[in-house]
């Protein structure tokens, strides 16, 4: 064969292509010259291919008859495509898709062959239509990790991308479903199982949910969930389900900072008025189911209005902020101090009577008056007055105790400030 005019040239063009290329003799279908790839392909040495054709080699091609039509076909459409299965030397079959051309060289026509082994194409085409469903629901919901639940014996596929979300390598993960129940938030756990069954059940269209999800180094990441069932047996009953799992935790740790936010006080760092009257209600409500009595203090500071004055607004500020951590060392664990407004704040002290209430106040002043040794801010001494309503002597209600602090707090005011007054039996009438 060495003195087919075609080989130099076959050499030169095709000698280090990475797939297989052989050229044939059209009559005999005869291999007259292979490339490295061609050869190793097959098992064979160079000279070992030689003794082969796409009879011999090729499984889907049989008989003399069938390749004169094939070759019939080749001569006339040009370059001509055929998926088939190569023989191995060991006996394994390689699947392959070989593209023809004819042409020719002088007076002799060839057929020159290339053939790409396809087992890996084949492989990922199988995959996909097993995973079609999967699939659709990716592309359509472009989302993060995917999973894939099995009913008829909770074995779960879980995405290479949601492994590695959870920190997982792969093969690390157990493929079922207690590897996933077994690793939720033990407080988020409760109500996303209720909204699976819910949607398993027929009462929800889909599931869907936010909870706290641990990863392999045990911290919790914060994932949006969600998905549907995607197959029923003959009576209905949900066989397969597939859904995505998103990891939120950036946009969840932003949310609860900016909840965090809504229910402090931008200043001083303290409870707002909203979430201590909120605190209040929720405090009022459980004494008047359980019984029990509660303590409200009205702190407002002394002649404030100089301190701006005298030292400027942002020191104000400085000596608000000073007053809101002096509340942390003057209260019970208990009690909760927040900022009204202004210079005024308020502490509630859930089931403290008469006298612990009096006792709070007492030492939130005190706590106040050590302030010239404590600070920094050398503003002078700062006082507060204080007035105590306790419920339920002065009031059944959040308006009407407050109304029976501020009157107090009024005669503390009146009486020379740097004080604690009691609510009276005529403030809470007045209430
Ligand atoms: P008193 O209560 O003892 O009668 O006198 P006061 O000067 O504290 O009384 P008033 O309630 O009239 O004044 C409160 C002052 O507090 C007025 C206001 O400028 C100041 N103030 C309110 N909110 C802030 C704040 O956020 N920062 C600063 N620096 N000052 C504030
Ligand atoms: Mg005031
Ligand atoms: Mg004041």
């Amino acid at each position: 064969m060495s003195g087919t005019p075609a080989l130099p040239a076959a050499e030169v063009l095709f000698g280090r292509m990475a797939d297989a290329v052989y050229l044939l003799e059209p009559l005999t279908s005869r291999i007259v010259w292979a490339n490295r790839a061609g050869w190793t392909m097959l098992g064979l040495s160079p000279e070992e291919v030689l003794d082969h054709s796409v009879l011999s080699l090729q499984k889907d091609v049989v008989g003399a008859p069938q390749w004169g039509d094939i070759a019939a076909v080749i001569r006339t459409q040009s370059p001509y495509v055929f998926v088939g299965r190569h023989r191995h030397r060991d006996g394994h079959e390689v699947p392959v898709e070989v593209v023809t051309t004819c042409f020719l060289l002088g007076e002799q026509e060839y057929f020159l062959s290339v053939a790409r082994d396809v087992t890996r194409r084949l492989a990922i085409e199988h995959a996909l239509h097993e995973r079609e469903q999967q699939l659709w629901f990716a592309l359509n919901e472009a989302a993060d990790g995917l999973w894939d639940w099995d009913l008829s014996d909770d074995s779960v596929f879980f995405s290479p991308q949601l492994q590695r979300m959870l920190g997982y390598g792969p093969e690390e993960m157990r493929p079922l479903l207690g590897t996933w129940t077994g690793n939720l938030h033990p407080e988020d756990a409760p109500r996303v199982q209720r909204l699976l069954r819910e949607h398993l059940d027929g009462r929800r269209v889909r599931y869907e949910a936010e909870y706290r999800l641990r990863n392999r180094n045990g911290h919790y990441l914060w994932v949006h969930d969600h998905g549907r069932v995607s197959d029923r047996d003959g009576a209905g009953k949900p066989t397969r389900m597939v859904g995505m799992l998103q990891d939120i935790t950036d946009r969840k740790m932003v949310q609860l900072s900016l909840e965090s936010l809504a229910a402090s006080d931008g200043l001083t760092g303290l409870p707002n008025r909203r979430h201590g009257e909120d605190f209040l209600a929720a405090q009022l409500d459980r004494c008047r189911r359980q019984g029990g009595s509660l303590g409200l203090c009205l702190v407002d500071l002394d002649h404030f209005k100089r301190i701006n004055d005298l030292h400027g607004h942002l020191t104000g500020d400085e000596v608000l902020r000073w007053v809101a951590r002096t509340f942390g060392r003057a209260l019970r664990r208990s009690d909760l101090a927040f900022r009204w407004g202004g210079e005024e704040f308020v502490v509630i002290c859930p089931e403290a009577d008469l006298d612990q209430a009096w006792q709070v106040a007492q030492r939130v002043r005190e706590a106040l008056a050590m302030q010239p040794r404590e600070n920094r801010l050398q503003v002078g001494p700062v006082t507060a007055s204080i007035g105590v309503a306790v419920y339920p002597q002065h009031g059944q209600d959040a308006l009407a105790l407050f109304a029976a602090a501020d009157a107090a707090l009024y005669r503390a005011k009146v009486a020379g400030r740097d004080r604690c007054e009691l609510a009276r039996a005529e403030d809470a009438a007045a209430g």
